[in-house]
């Protein structure tokens, strides 16, 4: 998977791709929300309404073009997030712990659906394990690495309030936050 930039794919979408993209976009929380600086409660209950959230996320994400979205992302302060633990799956985890981490790193670009037009540099475990539960409530156990621990890693700081900003070098994250900051037109 080398047209993955951290949580966002980059590839040319059609205009009807491209619409849904925007769509989908516009319904994600975008830096700097508060939303994505709170930490995010366990869940207790397994139930539809967990469902239905995952359901929704899947979708967005999908839409987004991305490869993880973390419930913080939609305003919804559970730990729980999707995500392709392999090239050609998508699933659920709730309260994700990574138990394992390679004392091996990666340093790589990263992008954030919340974050957009901004990729930084951020160091990462090159492997890990992620336990956590599945949306019925069954356990579930990941071996990641490359790219899939990567998005693992940051999925599991957007649950804990934490964005790859917080964890760039200081030179990148003065750049990011300049690009970020809102511009005031005058016409
Ligand atoms: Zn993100």
């Amino acid at each position: 998977m080398d047209d993955v930039e951290g949580q966002v794919k980059d590839e040319q979408l059609d205009p009807e791709r491209e619409a849904r993209r925007r769509i989908a976009l516009s319904q994600i929380r975008q830096y700097p929300d508060a939303a994505l600086k709170m930490a995010a409660r366990p869940v207790e209950d397994f139930d539809d309404e967990l469902r239905g959230l995952v359901e929704r996320m899947k979708r967005l994400m999908e839409d987004a073009n991305g490869i993880g979205l973390a419930a913080t992302q939609v305003g919804i302060l559970r730990r729980v997030f999707v995500f392709q633990p392999s090239e050609d799956e998508v699933a659920a985890i709730v309260n994700p712990q990574i138990v394992e981490r390679s004392e091996e790193t990666d340093v790589a670009d990263e992008g954030c659906l919340s974050i957009q037009g901004v990729l930084v540099p951020v160091e990462r475990a090159s492997a890990i394990t992620l336990v956590g539960r599945d949306e019925n409530g069954e356990e579930v156990r990941y071996e990641l690495d490359d790219v899939f621990a990567r998005v693992a890693q940051h999925e599991t700081d957007h649950l804990d309030g934490v964005l790859m900003i917080d964890r760039t070098t200081p030179e990148a994250r003065r750049e990011a936050l300049s690009l970020l900051r809102p511009r005031i037109v005058l016409t």
